[in-house]
């Protein structure tokens, strides 16, 4: 061979050897765990938006600070980016919105034992949940957690806070409803108020410009009262089939409320007393005045099936003790009645089940707005998980995986008033997406940051899981996050024995 041949091809394997030094120097380059960067470049992805809409691309997303400065079709020459210093390349990714978790509890404790609020943050930082929206908690607490999180101080999702309004008469409930918005309130929660003191607890947040969220239990009030008043969000729905029955549900004289065994167990009988002629104009008058339904399926799975709940397959690495010692049959703490709970129980929940999920799913079908919310650390439900499992279950209501994730992202960012910077992946919106390795409209399942077991070669893999979270700029890698949950985890379970 001549020398002239030779100077050809080691020119050739040095260009060979350049361009692949490109393209590998594209994948993730100059991207840390934990931070913000003046200008980040998702490159290549695919992007599920929160609008309802299909998935296109591929894209390149362009992050500047906290906000997403653009989103443009992907320039997939190997040098196009060579000169960023931070790159995140999504080929063979799917980039959605942050999920929004609409109903949760900020939780330092369960029954005394100490739980840090990391705990929860890191794991719905890693299930790809970029804002939550707390209906019930030590405001004097979690407010000093909304201010670290807004700082970025803490690993943590975007905090709202809908305070707790209290009162025995209209004049205090209007007085504390007050006080709350002093105290930061970005919203009101109200729970088991008399008619006529909720009434004035939602003209006064009205009249405060504060939204309200109503847990719509079995009380005097229903349904009815929530389209009414004009609250914002319908919370769980025991007061939806309420609304349309003919006089009282049909309960044994025995019945006390007071007793979960009793409330949860004839509850799963209520649906089915519904009438269903009533129940259409309920709902019609829940759309009309502009009511949105946050029906939490996740936290009442016990209920249809014990045994799956009791064993989920996360409590290995995940579960930390105080929340295990929480969840065992214990009437002193809410939501722990499961003892002699029956095959009957479980097959009229079932039904409940249907009737409810069609009625959701005929609630938006009439024009109603729908969000996901997942009210963890109760009922064997974890936090995190439980809202991955409320979209699996949002599903079997009869929603397409595209509207199952509008409900997660756009619908629950119209629930919080901030659909002008939340829940789109859009110029000029708040930077909080999430990258996933697989598409989870195709396997809801692929955002459990445990994954999918399926087969390769004839042998088992996990794949699937939420890779990169990122939470106003933030750029948190979902797996080390996890890790963290689960040294929280050890050292407590450690600590205990
Ligand atoms: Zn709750």
């Amino acid at each position: 061979m001549s020398t002239k041949r030779w100077v050809l091809i080691l020119v050739l394997i040095s260009v060979l050897a350049a361009w692949s030094a490109g393209t590998l120097a594209a994948e993730n380059r100059g991207v840390e765990h934990g931070r913000r960067y003046d200008r980040l470049v998702i490159r290549n992805v695919i992007v599920i938006d929160g609008k309802g809409t299909p998935p296109r691309g591929p894209l390149d997303v362009i992050v500047e600070t906290n906000k997403i400065a653009a989103v443009r079709g992907a320039d997939r020459r190997p040098g196009a980016y060579e000169k960023e210093a931070h790159v995140l390349d999504g080929t063979g990714m799917y980039l959605l919105p942050g999920l929004i978790n609409n109903h949760v509890h900020l939780q330092d404790s369960r029954a005394g034992v100490a739980q840090p609020f990391e705990y929860s943050y890191k794991l719905w930082l890693a299930c790809g949940i970029t804002t939550v929206r707390d209906v019930g908690s030590d405001v004097r607490k979690t407010v000093q957690e909304r201010q670290k999180s807004r700082d970025g101080t803490i690993a943590a999702p975007r905090i709202y806070l809908y305070m707790t309004a209290a009162g025995t008469t209209p004049a205090e409930a209007r007085a504390r409803v007050g006080e709350l918005k002093k105290l930061g309130a970005d919203g009101i929660k109200i729970f088991g108020m008399d008619r006529d003191i909720m009434k004035a607890a939602v003209e006064e947040s009205r009249k405060l410009g504060l939204r309200v969220a109503h847990h719509v239990g079995v009380e005097e009030t229903d349904a009815w009262d929530d389209a009414g008043f004009g609250v914002s969000t319908m919370e769980h729905w025991y007061g939806v089939p309420d609304a349309a029955l003919d006089g009282s549900q049909n309960f044994p004289p025995s019945y006390n409320y007071n007793n979960e065994v009793d409330r949860f167990r004839y509850a799963g009988r209520l649906w089915r007393e519904a009438n269903p002629d009533k129940l259409k104009k309920v709902l019609q008058a829940l759309i009309d005045n502009g009511v949105a339904w946050i029906p939490t399926f996740g936290i009442y799975e016990a209920n249809r099936d014990l045994v799956r709940a009791m064993n989920q397959p996360w409590f290995k690495d995940y579960l930390h003790p105080a929340l295990e010692a929480y969840f065992s049959p214990n009437p002193a703490n809410h939501g722990s009645y499961h003892w002699n709970w029956s095959t009957e129980d479980e097959i009229y929940w079932k039904e409940n089940y249907r009737l409810w999920m069609a009625a959701v799913r005929d609630f938006a079908r009439m024009g109603g707005l729908v969000g996901c919310g997942e009210d963890a650390g109760f009922i064997y439900m974890t936090y995190g998980f439980t809202y991955l499992r409320e979209l699996e279950l949002m599903q079997e209501a009869g929603f397409h995986p595209i509207d199952v994730i509008q409900n997660a992202t756009g619908n629950n960012a119209r629930i919080l008033g901030l659909e002008d910077r939340l829940g789109r992946v859009r110029e000029g919106f708040l930077a909080d997406l999430i990258l996933v390795g697989e598409n989870p409209l195709a396997n809801f399942k692929y955002l459990y940051p445990t994954g999918v077991l399926d087969l390769k070669d004839g042998r088992p893999v996990v794949r699937g899981g939420v890779e990169w979270t990122i939470k106003d700029g933030i750029v948190y890698h979902a797996p080390t996050l996890l890790a963290d949950v689960k040294a929280m985890v050890a050292a407590a379970r450690a600590e205990k024995h």
